[in-house]
């Protein structure tokens, strides 16, 4: 339910393990378009690397090293494990291709209204009819992801949103760097955000020297409307054309979705995006892998497992002391050691990178905040 990244990506999955189970994908949207843009760091293979358009080696941060203080940038070589652009419409071809040639159904136009368990099978009402399936997969975005029924990963875990609205411009004049992915560019006006509850960047992502996304990005607890004020800087400098636009809502949480195994939530719908960046598509990929594998097995289909305790004290304090919060993506890009810093991102830390990640952030808040999770997971008074 739901043929977007996650839907898409399970059907893949299943694909290349020639899968003898019928699978029908519904999916509310008439068409698929170039609706979005997919960059990660790329640790891991995964059946849309053909689909990688554009590699950056080196990633920056502009953010300062104490709350309130200067920015200052921030460079990674990140050689090893490139920045990579995914074009969303090759994606989506991609993955319709595979799936026309596994025999899999793909139904657009198809609104999924009700899901109801059954004790060994699930009904599924949908505005053209009811379908029985065996087990389903349900990536339909939710209000929130703290909504009614779900799980917080113990106690009250903290949320919030990154809404973000980007802007993909031609410059007249040679503008941007394209070997530099800018991930968080503090540099712009906070009152808003702080007013809000949150924190707020630019992030820069340069194809070539003419042509870049500029997306003005907000981690509040409520969405609100964004402007056009992140171009200022850049109009400032050359003479700036806004070719096409894309927005978008992650939620960032380490609550736990109200699903079971007949009834599997994937995607952001499931939680999967990395709760402290909203990161999601390797996340998603590592997910419909393991889905694959245990339908496969004919075993029960899991959630996405992630070790979230350094998330869910890094997005306290970004909850707790959004002021701060500028100094500590400072700090961790400064501090960490880059090796330590890509595998927290990449969900492939060991231990000992956990260890490195906390010790390059200031101790109080993080250990309080550290408190206050244990005192959630047992669910002691705050
Ligand atoms: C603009 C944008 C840029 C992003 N960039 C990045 C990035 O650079 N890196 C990264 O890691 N992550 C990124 N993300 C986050 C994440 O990777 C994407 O949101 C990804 O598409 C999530 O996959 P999904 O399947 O959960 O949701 P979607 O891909 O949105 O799929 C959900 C599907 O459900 C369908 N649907 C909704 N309601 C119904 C219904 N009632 N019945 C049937 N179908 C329904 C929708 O039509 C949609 O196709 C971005 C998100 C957005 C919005």
């Amino acid at each position: 339910m739901g043929a977007g990244l996650a839907g898409l990506s399970v059907a893949v999955h299943l694909a290349c393990r020639r899968v003898d189970q019928r699978v029908v994908l519904l999916d509310a949207r008439e068409r698929y378009d170039g609706d979005r843009t997919w960059c990660q760091l790329a640790v891991r293979p995964h059946p849309f690397e053909a689909c990688v358009t554009k590699r950056w080696s080196q990633i920056e941060v502009h953010a300062p090293q104490e709350v309130g203080g200067a920015c200052a940038r921030r460079r990674l070589d990140v050689r090893r494990t490139p920045y990579v652009h995914l074009d969303a419409e090759r994606v989506y071809a991609r993955a319709r291709d595979e799936l026309a040639r596994a025999g899999m159904t793909l139904e657009l136009g198809v609104h999924v209204e009700a899901v109801r368990p059954r004790r060994d099978h699930v009904v599924v009402q949908t505005s053209k009819g009811v379908l029985r399936a065996r087990a389903v997969l349900d990536s339909r975005p939710r209000p929130s992801n703290q909504a009614a029924g779900d799980t917080p990963s113990a106690g009250t875990s903290p949320a919030l949103a990154q809404h973000f609205r980007g802007f993909f411009v031609r410059s007249e004049a040679p503008l941007f760097d394209p070997d530099v992915a800018t991930l968080m560019d503090f540099r712009v006006d906070q009152r808003v955000a702080l007013a809000a509850g949150g924190l707020r960047f630019v992030y820069v992502l340069p194809f070539d020297a003419h042509h870049a996304l500029v997306e003005d990005t907000y981690f509040t607890p409520e969405v609100f409307p964004l402007g056009d004020e992140a171009l200022a800087p850049f109009a400032a400098q050359a003479r700036l054309t806004v070719e096409r636009e894309e927005r978008g809502v992650i939620p960032m949480t380490t609550a736990r979705p109200d699903d079971e195994p007949r009834h599997r939530r994937i995607g952001l719908a499931g939680g999967v995006a990395k709760p402290s960046t909203g990161y999601a598509f390797d996340f998603i990929q590592r997910h419909a892998e393991v889905i694959a594998d245990a339908v496969a097995r004919g075993r029960p289909i899991p959630s996405y497992q992630r070790m979230s305790w350094l998330d869910e004290v890094f997005l306290g304090v970004l909850r707790a002391r959004p002021e701060a919060a500028p100094m500590l993506f400072g700090r961790l890009f400064a501090r960490a050691p880059a090796g330590s810093l890509v595998r927290f991102l990449t969900e492939t830390a060991t231990p000992l990178d956990a260890a490195r990640v906390m010790a390059a952030l200031p101790p109080p808040p993080f250990l309080a905040e550290s408190a206050r999770a244990v005192a959630r997971r047992l669910r002691l008074p705050a």
